[in-house]
């Protein structure tokens, strides 16, 4: 199959600025894969970068967009054993050096020379020797192509439970009900059996929530109120763990007092950069509470989500509730960054 000189695909250059363009096929080298892409899921981050403009880590304009995605090989490059031609397959937007200081004391997700890898809003994508061979998978004959993109985002939501000390019954408390946060619900609820309250500011998302197996729902309104509400539930304690998934310095402050004396807070979203808290630190000594926050994924989370999905605990009937083709990108892009449309994720079917 010989494929094209030249693809349609999304370039970012910058704040609220991405443009479809015709751009030349990537090449690819020794140990790379060419892939079509058949799926890409708009995320939450792709969203706050539309809206910033940049990203620190993940990518700098312009560049090629979307991180998200599930295809087919088209092309290998030399020296590639373990992928053919025609596979099916899920790749992950990193993969660690393995040798770093960090690397080498388990934690990868905090690798010193975290290899990023952006381009799934197009017809095609490149993916990189050291991603291919650390963090790319052949799907499973049933898995569809947007449950299995779902692999990245679950994993980082997977990793940040696991973290947690999230134990079989215990309450956890889910802040914030965009994608990451309907993840939590299902996973803690499902793959870790706890008991499951899930908070954010929307009535709707609350409904969503509850319908896709929290426990119990709580719409955040009145600060005072939704302590005293969430602590009624919870035998006048607090949740044991407690996951903010909003990412905002009032909603990290709200968490800790959401939480029982000896449990567990995990700030899973990343707040604007320069933000501060304020912590009772009385609260923090005499009530033990333990602090965490996740950041990323590891190529065993990449794993262990796509059995996840495999096996039903999350996928894309769970949040991905529009598609639309690679065209629309940029309108849908604008709607999520401005809550228009409902939207939940999309898949962009290039
Ligand atoms: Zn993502
Ligand atoms: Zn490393």
């Amino acid at each position: 199959m010989s494929t094209p000189d030249t693809m349609h695909a999304a370039v970012l250059y910058g704040k609220e600025d991405v443009r479809l363009e015709s751009v030349p096929v990537p090449a690819i080298g020794p140990g790379e894969l060419l892939v079509r892409v058949r799926a890409a899921l708009t995320c939450g981050t792709d969203v706050k970068v539309f809206r910033r403009g940049y990203h620190a880590k993940m990518i700098q304009p312009p560049a090629l967009f979307g991180h998200e995605m599930s295809g087919d090989v088209v092309a290998i490059g030399y020296g590639v054993t373990r992928f053919a031609i025609g596979d099916r397959i899920v790749a992950a937007n990193s993969a660690p050096c393995d040798e770093c200081f960090f690397c080498r004391r388990g934690q990868p997700n905090l690798c010193e020379d975290l290899l990023f890898n952006n381009g799934a809003y197009a017809e095609f994508i490149r993916i990189p020797a050291r991603i291919v061979e650390k963090n790319t998978y052949r799907l499973a004959g049933h898995l569809a192509y947007k449950d299995a993109a779902l692999a990245e985002p679950l994993s980082c939501a997977v990793r940040g439970l696991d973290e947690s000390f999230v134990r079989p019954g215990d309450t956890v408390a889910v802040m914030g009900l965009g994608p990451i946060g309907l993840m939590f619900v299902r996973l803690a609820r499902f793959a870790y059996g706890a008991r499951v309250i899930a908070m954010a500011r929307r009535l709707e998302q609350v409904d969503r929530a509850v319908a896709l197996g929290a426990t119990e729902g709580i719409v955040i309104g009145r600060h005072d109120s939704l302590i005293e509400e969430l602590k009624s539930e919870t035998g006048g304690r607090g949740a044991d763990v407690v996951i903010e998934a909003i990412g905002q310095p009032e909603a990290w402050e709200l968490a800790t007092r959401l939480v029982r004396k000896g449990g567990v807070i995990n700030f899973f979203g990343g707040c604007p950069t320069g933000t501060k808290v304020a912590i009772d630190t009385g609260l923090l000594h005499y009530s033990e509470i333990t602090c965490k926050a996740s950041f990323h994924h590891t190529p065993a989370h990449i794993r262990r989500s796509l059995d996840l999905i495999a096996e039903g605990v999350v996928n894309a009937s769970h949040m991905v509730n529009h598609e639309e083709s690679l065209n629309q990108l940029p309108q849908v892009l604008s709607d999520l960054a401005h809550h228009r449309n409902g939207q939940i994720k999309t898949a962009i079917i290039p």
